[in-house]
């Protein structure tokens, strides 16, 4: 079986499948290094950890990952910190976790401070959360509508500008919500970086019998008369029984064109950054 994509999905998904011992596990990895949107990089030689290209941390209910860490063993890596969660405004940092240094944020007025105070507590502890049409909604236009024009510029839009650059209005409420109602004040990071859980996780997708090729990007995956995949490399093809894509669903719209036009559009409909 054909893994596509080194990222934290595909280096998971190699690792529970080698270990069913029900196939032979084949990682592909088009980079150099594996970690994907996770991965790492030391910027000199000299510095001790490899730092994420884009920030992460772990929420301390991220029972998935977490208990993944354990499982293979590097647990001692994962470190608990209460940071302070601030707002950048004007060259100023506010501290903004509590709701009394809500209050003392100097740049808004009292009614807009409490109206999106409601706004975020509603998100955060309303019991029965619309998820479902959360989806069908644009975090841009609700927050601003609920929250009032004033606070939302101020301090969210810049933050959703920030991590979805040109493409902030796309993003559905139900990305912002989970972020509000899944939150816990104290964060998980990994000593050495998510690079080093990384790492860890691709030893024990080893230890389990995976292999991994980096520099290997796949450039076409085509199906074989009577079965299986071809999987088309710079230098080689390579034959699977079955194929795990991990990239972005347009890539892999690119990547499989004999996929059903039904599949293939579906794919396409799904907009993915990178
Ligand atoms: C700015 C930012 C901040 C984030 N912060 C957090 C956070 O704090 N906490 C958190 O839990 N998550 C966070 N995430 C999300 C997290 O990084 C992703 O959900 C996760 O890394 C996705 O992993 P993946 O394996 O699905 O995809 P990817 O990481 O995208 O992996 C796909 C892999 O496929 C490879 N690939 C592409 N094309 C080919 C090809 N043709 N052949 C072979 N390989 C190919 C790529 O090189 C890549 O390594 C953040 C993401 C971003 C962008």
């Amino acid at each position: 079986m054909a893994v596509i994509g080194g990222g934290v999905a595909g280096l998971t998904a190699a690792y529970d499948l080698a270990r069913t011992d029900a196939f032979d596990v084949h990682v592909y990895e088009a980079s150099g290094e594996l970690g994907g949107l996770a991965a790492g990089f030391k910027g000199r030689a000299a510095w001790e950890w490899p730092l994420e290209k884009f920030y992460h941390h772990l929420f301390t209910n991220d029972d998935a990952i977490i208990n993944l860490t354990k499982e293979i063993g590097a647990g001692h890596l994962l470190e608990i910190h209460r940071p302070t969660t601030v707002m950048h405004y004007q060259g100023r940092n506010y501290p903004f976790d509590t709701p009394a240094r809500v209050l003392r944020f100097p740049h808004l007025s009292l009614v807009n401070k409490l109206r999106m105070g409601l706004i975020i507590a509603w998100l955060r502890y309303y019991p029965w959360p619309p998820w479902r049409r959360y989806d069908k909604l644009l975090a841009d236009a609700w927050l601003e509508r609920w929250m009032g024009p004033t606070s939302y510029r101020m301090l969210w839009q810049p933050m959703l500008e920030g991590k979805f650059g040109p493409h902030y209005r796309e993003v559905n409420l139900a990305w912002f919500w989970a972020r509000i109602y899944k939150r816990t004040p104290q964060l998980g990071y990994y000593r050495g970086g998510f690079q080093a859980f990384v790492d860890a996780l691709a030893r024990a997708a080893e230890q389990s019998g995976a292999r991994i090729f980096t520099r290997t990007p796949v450039q076409r995956v085509t199906s074989q008369e009577g079965g299986g995949w071809t999987l088309h490399l710079a230098d080689r093809t390579e034959f699977y029984d079955k194929v795990l894509c991990t990239v972005s669903p347009d890539l892999m719209a690119r990547m499989a064109p004999e996929l059903p036009e039904s599949y293939l559009a579906q794919l396409r409909s799904l907009k993915s950054m990178g």
